[in-house]
């Protein structure tokens, strides 16, 4: 089992539930706009909030998001020490730095600060900027290539007095990534981040990061977890959800659909978005069901507990494939969470 990190008010490892992590993607400086996403991070149930530190006023607006926040601030560090140090000042809860491009001199100083604050360091390895000498070695990023680099990291930061660390060696390829995550896991017990990095847009990051995470979740591997989307930060926190909860790592609603075809006389992807959105932090494990048309839907739909369906203005709500109940199509997505909320 690896060991228990503290991030803000947030602990990871150490057997606790795996933590879902997002990252803000406006300019750190646009206040407004960095605020309204660690706000639909928080509604989207992130657990921890990771933003880029680019400069001296990024690192000194930590403390006007944290005190706006209930989640905790990571600080993305990349080149300049300064920025680390002055982050850990400024409040953040962990700093996340890719120790290919800060010097070990310069690591020395931040260790020493986040030390002197008490804060974690999560060494981030990625395969877009490893030490010139280990990928000179393996000719690409390869996992044991990543995996080198974070030994060699880990070591200096043992050797220098300090192991509140958490780590993390990203590919944007799926097998290395779940190789590399395999080394890792099975020599060090610090906590592990995981995730497929530019893992891409839409569907093809939603495969990508869904097949390597859980991959190694199933594995007992991860603490928390990171899809990364070319999409809005709470997208990046659905897709993380539905992955804990496909994995039985999560408690909640599971929502099938059907495919729609020449029969389907109702928005099934329509409804099953707006439903999605209004049970994203419900946690009853129930088995609910959109489908396209009254004659097959309740019918192809009887492993699920409860189902909606509907034609010309009709909304149909089933349980376990009887037709229980016909409303106003509009007034069917409150009907059907009242039942659930109430009978089931
Ligand atoms: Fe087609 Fe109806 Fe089956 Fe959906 S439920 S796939 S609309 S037959």
């Amino acid at each position: 089992m690896t060991k228990k990190v503290k991030i803000g008010n947030v602990v990871i490892g150490g057997g606790e539930r795996i933590k879902i992590q997002s990252m803000t993607k406006s300019l750190t400086q646009d206040k407004e706009e960095t605020l309204k996403q660690i706000k639909n991070l928080e509604r989207a149930g992130c657990d921890i909030c990771r933003i880029a530190i680019p400069d001296e006023e990024s690192a000194r607006l930590i403390k006007y998001y944290k005190e706006r926040t209930t989640l905790p601030i990571v600080a993305d560090i990349h080149f300049d020490y300064r920025l680390a140090i002055l982050s850990i000042k400024e409040g953040a809860d962990k700093i996340r730095i890719n120790p290919g491009n800060i010097s070990k001199d310069k690591i020395k100083e931040i260790i020493k600060c986040a030390k002197d604050y008490g804060i974690p360091i999560r060494i981030g390895v990625n395969a877009g900027s490893l030490e010139k000498d280990i990928l000179e070695k393996y000719g690409r990023p390869t996992p044991d290539a990543l995996f080198e680099s974070i030994k060699r990291n880990v070591e200096f930061f043992l050797e220098n007095d300090f192991d509140n660390l958490v780590l993390s060696a990203k590919s944007s390829n799926v097998l290395d990534t779940i190789k590399v995550y395999r080394l890792i896991h099975k020599h060090f017990d610090f906590p592990l981040h995981i995730g497929v990095t530019e893992a891409g847009p839409s569907y093809i990051g939603v495969t990508k990061s869904a097949i390597g995470i859980s991959s190694l979740l199933m594995e007992g591997i991860g603490d928390t977890i990171r899809v990364s989307l070319s999409a809005p930060p709470e997208e990046e926190v659905y897709v993380a959800k539905e992955i804990l909860k496909a994995v039985s790592l999560l408690k909640g609603p599971e929502i099938i659909s059907c495919p729609m075809c020449g029969r389907a006389e109702f928005d099934v992807e329509r409804v099953a978005k707006e439903l999605m959105e209004r049970l994203i932090n419900f946690e009853k494990p129930v088995k609910i069901a959109i489908m396209g048309c009254v004659v097959n839907g309740p019918g192809e739909a009887k492993e699920a507990d409860v189902g909606v369906t509907g034609s010309r203005g009709v909304g149909v709500i089933f349980k376990h494939g009887k037709i229980i109940k016909r409303v106003r199509e509009k007034e069917l997505l409150d009907e059907l969470i009242k039942i659930i909320c109430e009978e089931l």
